[in-house]
């Protein structure tokens, strides 16, 4: 590693006491679920059994577990890694705390989108299943194929209700908003 990497990576790591939210710390402790964060001693099993942790140079479940401690609020909401849990549970399973790790991440993903802050691929997805009920825009083509194959055509999705329920789930408000 050149001087220069080096220099770089301890910069990444200094954490700046503006970087700590109370307020945010409290916030997230009163989550069910989430409040036995303060229990995780850094082992980092979490990250060694991680399928994702596995294949990402970016994400570590231990780290995410550290930072909401710390309660840095701004740089995890904006971390694009809050997005790479597949809720899969096994850093859950193995956890010898006992802390709901994917429960952390998912109440940090709720508190992400109530302020706004939700990745372009989450929204083009949310637009898709409001307008269609599917999260991938099916082509044309697609649906010409099908008809040609002698295959019955695709259920339709009754939108007033995929709209009712993305209500309860807060993400539709937090689209209008952000519109
Ligand atoms: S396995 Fe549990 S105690 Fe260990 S770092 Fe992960 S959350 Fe913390
Ligand atoms: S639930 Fe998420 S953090 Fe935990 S092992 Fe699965 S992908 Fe990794």
């Amino acid at each position: 590693m050149s001087e220069k990497q080096a220099n770089s990576t301890r910069l990444r790591r200094v954490i700046k006491m503006g970087d700590l939210d109370p307020a945010f710390k409290r916030e997230i402790r009163e989550i069910p679920g989430v409040e036995k964060i303060n229990l995780c001693f850094q082992c980092g099993t979490c990250t060694a059994d991680c399928p994702i942790a596995r294949f990402s140079e970016i994400y570590s479940p231990r780290k995410i577990m550290r930072m909401t401690q710390l309660g840095m609020k701004k740089k995890l909401l904006s971390s694009e890694s809050l997005w790479l849990c597949a809720a899969c549970f096994t850093c859950v399973d193995h956890c010898p705390q006992g802390v709901d790790i994917a429960g952390v991440v998912r109440a940090l993903r709720n508190i992400a989108v109530r302020e706004g802050i939700i990745p372009d691929v989450f929204k083009e997805l949310t637009d898709n299943i409001l307008k269609t009920g599917y999260a991938y825009k099916i082509p044309e083509l697609r649906k010409k194929k099908r008809t040609e194959k002698g295959l019955p055509p695709l259920p339709e999705a009754n939108l007033e209700d995929v709209s009712k329920l993305f209500d309860v789930v807060a993400v539709f408000k937090a689209k209008q908003e952000e519109e």
